[in-house]
């Protein structure tokens, strides 16, 4: 049974795009902490980050890199943190919020 997020990533369910490519697919967390918390994930369906392959967690955090230095410019912030969760998503995904206090953080 094909994830929300896998649903999200193929335009099935409808979200707020950022960014996507080939593999990944970035959008805007519907419950966010701060504005432009942005979620990144896998197209491919795999519910756990660690379990991803190696190669396919390094080419996420890239992604994710580049989609960081897109929210820097869009949302004033003094960084974009990186959270991994996964307990209310069975789909592999990192959290991107913008910073400016160590409390912003707090989740
Ligand atoms: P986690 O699995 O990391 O604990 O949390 C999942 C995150 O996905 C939450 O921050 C939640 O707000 C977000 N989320 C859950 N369902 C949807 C959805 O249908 N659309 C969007 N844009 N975000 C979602």
């Amino acid at each position: 049974m094909a994830t929300i997020f896998s649903k999200i990533a193929a335009g099935e369910i409808p979200s707020y795009k950022i960014a996507e490519n080939d593999k990944f697919y970035a959008f805007l967390d519907i419950n966010p902490l701060v504005k432009g918390h942005t979620l990144v994930i896998p197209r491919r369906e795999v519910d756990y980050i660690f379990d991803m392959e190696d190669e396919e967690l390094a080419d996420m955090h890239l992604f994710a890199k580049s989609v960081a230095k897109a929210i820097e410019k869009a949302i004033p912030c003094k960084r974009v943190g990186v959270a991994v969760m996964g307990l209310e998503v069975p789909h592999a995904h990192i959290h991107l919020i913008p910073i400016n206090k160590e409390s912003d953080m707090i989740i």
